[in-house]
């Protein structure tokens, strides 16, 4: 179907196109290496990455659930952390945020969302806790930064750990110039194609000052050793793959003109959408935001999908079923959280990518603009 749209919520061809001659080059300098798992492009990626989130250590991951899984079970083997503990979670955002906390036999906590910024609302969060409390996941959902004053002051008092789901805000930063991945404790990258820095496969990455818990994840990662043949941990195999490194390498370079190209397509929507049926998202230009989606709230969704469609414009739906309600987390995560179900239902998504020109985003916005209600 996206096929044929004259507008696809997202062509990732045409994204990466711009970079393909120093994409093949470093794939193909990795297949005539000899180095296919490790080595020093994954190690070179490594080194770039941390230095580009601010932080001492990064450790490059399979994908991004395995980055926040060997956080959480990196904490448990260093002995801070027990299963059974608990972790505040955003109640709206993508499903891999809670499976990383229950696979580890922890506990989420979900904390309902702002409508205007659609993250965690932080000013719950003190309500939520417990004697067994012990972290908080905050989620950067759609690019936007979750973390402020008030979060640090809450986490320090109640000695919280913060970790960082970083999947969607590469780039952004808080308002004191920290980037995301050096804000919390610990902090989960996903390069997923899609992602605003993505692999062309999966790949994921961890970032931390803290040296034991960036050690742990090495080692986790890699059959629970740091050394061959010499396990100290139950692991399992979640490592960066030298091909996906050396292509992250090769586009980290361009994703500050990917961010500065989200934000001009979001300002081109911020100023000419004006239905009376839309909730634009709340708009910021200071950097706090990387606009990894742009997502519409409306209480006629699915009309306002099928007019878009046949109009010619992709669309997506981040996210259908709040992570709650889907069958698997039944018993798992407690609601009745009614903000994430009413988000799930509201939500929708329109074209924001390198793929998408300014051009079309004012062509996009006018045909919003034409929607009946
Ligand atoms: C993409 C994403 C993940 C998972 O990343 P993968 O690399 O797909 O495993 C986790 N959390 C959020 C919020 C995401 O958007």
């Amino acid at each position: 179907m996206s096929d044929t749209l004259q507008y696809p919520f997202l062509d990732l061809g045409a994204a990466n196109a711009p970079q393909l001659p120093q994409i093949e080059q470093a794939a193909l300098r990795v297949l005539r290496s000899g180095y296919y798992i490790g080595g020093p492009e994954t190690a070179h990626f490594e080194r770039e990455l941390a230095a580009y989130a601010g932080t001492e250590h990064a450790v490059g991951t399979g994908n991004g659930l395995d980055a926040l899984r060997l956080i959480f079970r990196a904490c448990i083997e260093l002995g801070r952390m027990c299963p059974g503990d608990e972790v505040i979670v955003p109640s709206n955002t993508y499903i891999a945020t809670i499976l990383a906390v229950t696979d580890c036999g922890l506990v989420p906590v979900p904390v309902e969302p702002r409508l205007d910024t659609l993250n965690m609302d932080t000013s719950l969060i003190e309500q939520a806790l417990t004697p067994r409390t012990r972290a908080i996941l905050t989620v950067h959902l759609y690019g936007r930064v979750c973390y402020d004053a008030e979060m640090q002051a809450l986490a320090d008092r109640h000695r919280l750990m913060i970790v960082e789901d970083n999947a969607q805000a590469i780039g952004a930063r808080y308002a004191d110039g920290r980037r995301t991945g050096a804000l919390g404790r610990a902090a989960a990258f996903s390069f997923y194609p899609t992602k605003n820095l993505g692999a062309m496969g999966d790949a994921g990455a961890v970032t931390t000052d803290d040296a034991d818990l960036a050690q742990a994840v090495r080692a986790l990662g890699n059959y629970g050793s740091l050394r061959k043949y010499h396990n100290i941990y139950m692991g399992l195999n979640s490592r960066l793959d030298p091909l996906q490194a050396a292509i992250l390498s090769a586009k980290l370079p361009g994703l500050e003109a990917e961010n500065a190209h989200r934000a001009a397509l979001a300002a081109v929507y911020e100023r000419h959408i004006s239905s009376p049926y839309i909730v634009k998202p709340l708009y910021s230009d200071s950097g706090d935001m990387v606009w990894h989606q742009y997502v519409l709230l409306t209480d006629r969704r699915d009309r306002l999908r099928s007019f878009l469609t046949e109009h010619g414009v992709g669309t997506d739906i981040h996210y259908p079923v709040a992570p709650h309600r889907q069958p698997c987390m039944a018993d798992r995560v407690h609601g009745p959280l009614p903000l994430a179900e009413r988000v799930a239902a509201e939500v929708l998504s329109i074209p924001i990518s390198s793929a998408t020109s300014v051009s079309d985003a004012r062509a996009i916005a006018e045909i919003i603009n034409s929607f009946p209600g």
